[in-house]
C-alpha cells in the first residue's frame, strides 16, 4: 500500500453528523411515552385513504397497498414476528381496489370493505401508520 501522507483534507474534514432521517423516526416513536395515537380524520382521495392523526401526522394509503396489506386470515397480509409473509393464493380484480366504506372499530382499528365484497380485515391504527411508513 502506499503512503499518500497527510493532506489538508485530512485537517478540514468535517465530523460525522447524525443523518436528519434518523432524528425524524425517533421523533415519531418517542421511548416511553405512551401517546394514544387516532385518526381524526379520514378521507377518499383519489386512490388513496388519506389519515389525519390526533399528532398532526398524516398517512396517505395507496388502496391497492391497503388491500394487499390486508391483515385478515384469508389474506394473511400482516407479517409475523420475524417480519415474513406467508401469503395465501389471494386472487384480486379491480374492485378489490376500491373502497366501498369503512368503519372504525373498537376504537383501535379501521374495518375497509372493499367493493368486490370483501371486508373482514382489521387495520390497527398501528398497522396503519407502519403501513404508511412503509409506502
Ligand atoms: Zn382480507
Amino acid at each position: 500500500m502506499r503512503d499518500r501522507g497527510r493532506s489538508l483534507v485530512d485537517f478540514i474534514c468535517p465530523p460525522r453528523v447524525i443523518p436528519r432521517g434518523d432524528r425524524i423516526e425517533a421523533a415519531a416513536e418517542p421511548n416511553g411515552v405512551t401517546v394514544r395515537v387516532e385518526p381524526n380524520n379520514l378521507q377518499l382521495i383519489g386512490n388513496e385513504l388519506a389519515i389525519v392523526w390526533n399528532d398532526g401526522s398524516e398517512s396517505y394509503l395507496p388502496l391497492e397497498l391497503l388491500r394487499r396489506a390486508c391483515p385478515c386470515a384469508s389474506c394473511g397480509g400482516e407479517p409475523d414476528v420475524l417480519g415474513k409473509v406467508e401469503r395465501p393464493q389471494v386472487s384480486y380484480t379491480p374492485a378489490s381496489y376500491e373502497l366501498a366504506g369503512w368503519q372504525l372499530v373498537g376504537g383501535y382499528a379501521v374495518q375497509p370493505r372493499w367493493s368486490d365484497g370483501h371486508g373482514t380485515g382489521i387495520y390497527s391504527y398501528q398497522y396503519l401508520r407502519r403501513l404508511a411508513a412503509a409506502a
